[in-house]
């Protein structure tokens, strides 16, 4: 987008919904609009980056230092459907709480932000590599979609798409549909997630083929806990494509 038609949009947006803080309510001025839409500079410093160690398949973070390649506790003794997980940030800080006001506040404009945020995945080489990447959103159930008026994660989906970085080809394609409502993850426990999770998703009606080579998927979630939702999406997909490779990618690190 160009600067002129940034601030156009910026102009309409501010004027939809006030140029303020979504974490803290802060006001904004214009230029910051635009740098950072709805995150004041303190709010924005309280959140915590994954870092440069974090676990290779689930992508949890670790304090300290080590150039080996390794897997946490979370996912080392079991499979996981996924090749690996990269996540922006922790879940910590005003993180969580624009996640929260994203979802359940139901402002889907904060899709902006979080897209910027998001972008930090690319820091993972392992997203570099290789031709286009389909990016599958992690479904909602209909009736609980119709209840907030967007998926989340298909939002997100979108914004990565636009904010592709050059060189990097990312075609968005909903693969999966969720077939089953299930209670929120976010109240289970790990095993409890694994049970309350089978069944709950199936692929879209239509499905494109295989391309040459294999299908190189990235699952896009809002948050990445124990990665056993973004796991279950990409065993039903497994079924259903060659698969070359199959990644997730979220804003927060549950
Ligand atoms: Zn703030
Ligand atoms: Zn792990």
């Amino acid at each position: 987008m160009t600067p002129s038609l940034a601030r156009v949009r910026q102009a309409l947006l501010g004027w939809v919904y006030p140029p303020a803080c979504a974490a803290c309510d802060r006001p904004l001025d214009a230029a910051r609009q635009l740098e950072r839409p709805f995150l004041c500079e303190p709010c924005e410093a309280t959140l915590v980056p994954v870092g440069e160690l974090y676990c290779t398949v689930c992508g949890q973070g670790f304090d300290g230092v080590s150039s080996l390649a390794f897997r946490c506790a979370n996912c080392g003794d079991r499979e996981l459907a996924i090749d690996f997980a990269v996540s922006a940030w922790r879940g910590a800080g005003a993180g969580s709480g624009l996640i929260h006001r994203f979802k359940y506040g139901k402002e889907r404009h904060l899709a902006r932000l979080l897209g910027i945020l998001l972008d930090e995945v690319w820091r993972d080489e392992r997203l570099r590599e290789g031709g286009p990447w389909w990016v599958a959103p992690v479904p909602l159930h209909p009736r609980r979609r119709r209840e907030r008026g967007f998926n989340q994660s298909h939002e997100l989906a979108r914004e990565l798409v636009r904010r592709a970085p050059a060189g990097i080809e990312l075609r968005l394609r909903p693969l999966l549909r969720r077939v089953r409502a299930t209670v929120r993850q976010a109240r289970l426990d790990r095993r409890e997630r694994l049970v309350n999770l089978a069944g709950a998703y199936a692929p879209a009606r239509r499905l494109p083929e295989t391309p040459p080579g294999g299908a190189r998927i990235l699952l896009v979630d809002d948050v990445i806990t124990t990665g056993t939702t973004v796991s279950e999406c990409a065993a039903v997909l497994r079924e259903h494509f060659d698969i070359d490779r199959i990644a997730a990618v979220s804003v927060l690190r549950g």
